[in-house]
């Protein structure tokens, strides 16, 4: 079918029911009329530096089709967060905990920079908790900005941490089950 984009997005949840949170954000998107779910990777535990320890993230790639531009896609993106990822008892007290992040990686071979969207997402490179599930389901996608396959800024990144040039960043791969 022509006029289908191919769309990579980061899901990222930070407290006690992650796995539901992303599982079911996940099957929401691929329901949309306009959106097709392709693939998800597993799920990824990352202990952040500097922080509570019990205070885990869990973040995966996923790989969409759609019809819609990309300013369409985040809205909808934007949408779904708000539905999946919002306390609503933490509302009244002015606190807002974002229990759910959907961020665009890659919209095709889409490079572009407006108010609203940054593409490709400017900070795949230092995040091991997006470059190893992207790894996962698709090792030789070729990011447009910089020509690097997945796979290579991976190891990018991997040897910047043995260099001390970044911080070392914990994160184990887990399972849906
Ligand atoms: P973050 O994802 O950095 O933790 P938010 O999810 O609150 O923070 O996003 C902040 C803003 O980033 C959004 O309002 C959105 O307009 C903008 N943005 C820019 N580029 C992107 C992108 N590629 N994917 C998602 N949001 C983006
Ligand atoms: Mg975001």
């Amino acid at each position: 079918m022509s006029g289908r984009s191919r769309v990579w997005v980061a899901l990222g949840s930070n407290l006690g029911e992650s796995k539901q949170i992303l599982q079911k954000a996940w099957r929401r998107l691929g329901n949309e009329e306009a959106l097709d779910s392709i693939c998800l990777s597993s799920p990824y535990i990352t202990e952040p530096v500097g922080m509570d320890s019990s205070n885990l993230f869990l973040n995966a790639v996923g790989i969409l089709e759609t019809t819609l531009p990309p300013e369409s896609l985040l809205v909808v993106l934007q949408q779904v967060e708000k539905e999946f990822g919002r306390s609503r008892k933490m509302v009244g007290k002015g606190y807002e905990d974002r229990l759910l992040d959907l961020d665009i990686l890659y919209f095709d071979g889409c490079v572009l920079t407006s108010s609203k969207l940054v593409l490709p997402h400017p900070h795949i490179g230092e995040r091991l908790f997006v470059l190893e599930p992207l790894v996962e389901i698709d090792p030789e996608h070729i990011d447009p900005a910089n020509g690097l396959t997945a796979v290579a800024m991976h190891q990018k990144l991997l040897q910047q941490m043995d260099a001390g040039i970044v911080a070392v960043q914990d994160i184990k791969r887990d399972t849906w089950a």
